[in-house]
């Protein structure tokens, strides 16, 4: 019941986090419509009639705004927030002057130039989001070095000054919260949308990508095919290579794919004529048609000793390796191909608690 309630709550982050993400632009323009009806109210209460003029004008550029994010055209709303908040911060500063804090505006739109910019802007275009960011800064320093001394045209009472410090730094709090979140919010969704599409690829893919050898998709299939004849004749060997976790450990996750190509490539060689299918991780399932259990058993015993001989070479550096393999001759009992691949790699496994580098051909 207390889960049920929690998957309801992160449903409802989910659907809102995923509004926002994808209605930005158009709840920016809303949000901003409200921010300048508050000031608007509050130039009103303070008597600044200059600044309750420019308020009127801002609400309707929002207001207009709201409409282009409907019709979809985001340049233009993009364009318009950055010039209205640089002009309304110069403008109120010149009224109110710096005490009032409300500089902290032209810091409340970083993060939505940032955060809109790298959508909108592709390749070297991105460089006017760095410029932005630097006129945004360029226009702070000469507020601040034009308005240090200078006397502001409406001098406000202590409690009003106050509540515009609030509101303003208040604005630049929240936005920079907001936008980071919705920036964290939709790069994981684009992470998990491409971790998704790599797991659909891989598993419409019939080969895998580091071995070129079949992945289980792609042999499966064959090996049903064939268990629907009568008298299907062919083995199964069933290879593990030995301790490739101390492979990884020891020498790097790049030099255990080393191995892995390596000894693959020598079993496509061995195994000339057999399918061979990437079973998964170290473990490598081969076909091998038209063998009875001697001529496999006598070709996996090669297949071992090639591998025992011959080290994998990574960055000159020599990696001995190992194999253990358990094989199985089909049997008319075997209907499905599990039953023949369990008896295989129940083999392989009791080589692995027999000292490992052998071939088991038959169960103990
Ligand atoms: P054993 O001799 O008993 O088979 O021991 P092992 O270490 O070979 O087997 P274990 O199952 O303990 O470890 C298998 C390791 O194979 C763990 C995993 O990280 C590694 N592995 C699986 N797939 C890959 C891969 O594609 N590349 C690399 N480098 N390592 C892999
Ligand atoms: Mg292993
Ligand atoms: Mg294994």
């Amino acid at each position: 019941m207390k889960k049920n309630g929690r998957d309801t709550v992160s449903q409802i982050i989910d659907q809102t986090m995923h509004f926002l993400v994808h209605n930005g632009f158009m709840v920016t323009a809303g949000v901003m419509c409200l921010v300048h009806a508050t000031l608007l109210f509050m130039m009103l209460a303070f008597g600044v009639t200059p600044l309750v003029q420019f308020n009127i004008l801002s609400v309707t550029v929002y207001a207009f705004c709201f409409l282009l994010c409907r019709l979809g055209h985001i340049m233009p709303v993009y364009v318009s927030i950055i010039l209205e908040v640089t002009c309304y911060t110069v403008i109120s500063t010149y009224y109110l002057g710096l005490r009032c804090g409300t500089y902290c505006f032209l810091f409340s739109i970083v993060p939505i130039i940032i955060y809109f910019g790298t959508f909108l802007f592709k390749g070297w275009a991105r460089w006017s989001v760095v410029l932005m960011l630097v006129i945004n800064f360029g226009v702070f320093v000469y507020l601040y070095l034009s308005f240090y001394e200078a006397r502001p045209v409406f001098e406000l009472d202590p409690a009003s000054r106050i509540t515009l410090v609030f509101f303003s730094s208040f604005m630049m709090v929240f936005s920079t919260i907001f936008y980071n979140f919705l920036y964290i919010y939709a790069s994981e969704v684009q992470v998990k949308s491409l971790e998704q599409r790599n797991e659909q690829l891989s598993a419409d893919a019939r080969e895998d990508a580091l071995t070129g050898l079949l992945n289980r998709r792609g042999f499966m299939p064959l090996l049903e095919e064939l268990m629907k004849k009568d008298d299907a004749h062919f083995c199964i060997a069933f290879c593990d290579i030995d301790n490739f976790k101390r492979i990884n450990d020891a020498n790097g996750h790049e030099a255990g794919d080393e191995v892995l190509r390596h000894i693959t490539g020598m079993i496509k060689k061995e195994m000339h004529g057999c399918n061979i299918c990437r079973w998964g991780g170290e473990e490598i399932v081969i076909l091998m048609k038209d063998h009875d259990m001697t001529v496999a058993l006598e070709k996996a015993e090669y297949l071992r000793k090639s591998v025992e001989a011959s080290p994998t070479l990574f960055f000159n550096n020599r990696i001995f390796t190992t194999v253990t393999v358990g094989l199985e001759e089909n049997k008319d009992s075997y209907r499905e191909p599990d039953d023949i691949i369990k008896v295989a790699d129940e083999r392989m496994y009791y080589g692995k608690q027999h000292g490992k580098n052998i071939v088991v051909w038959k169960s103990n």
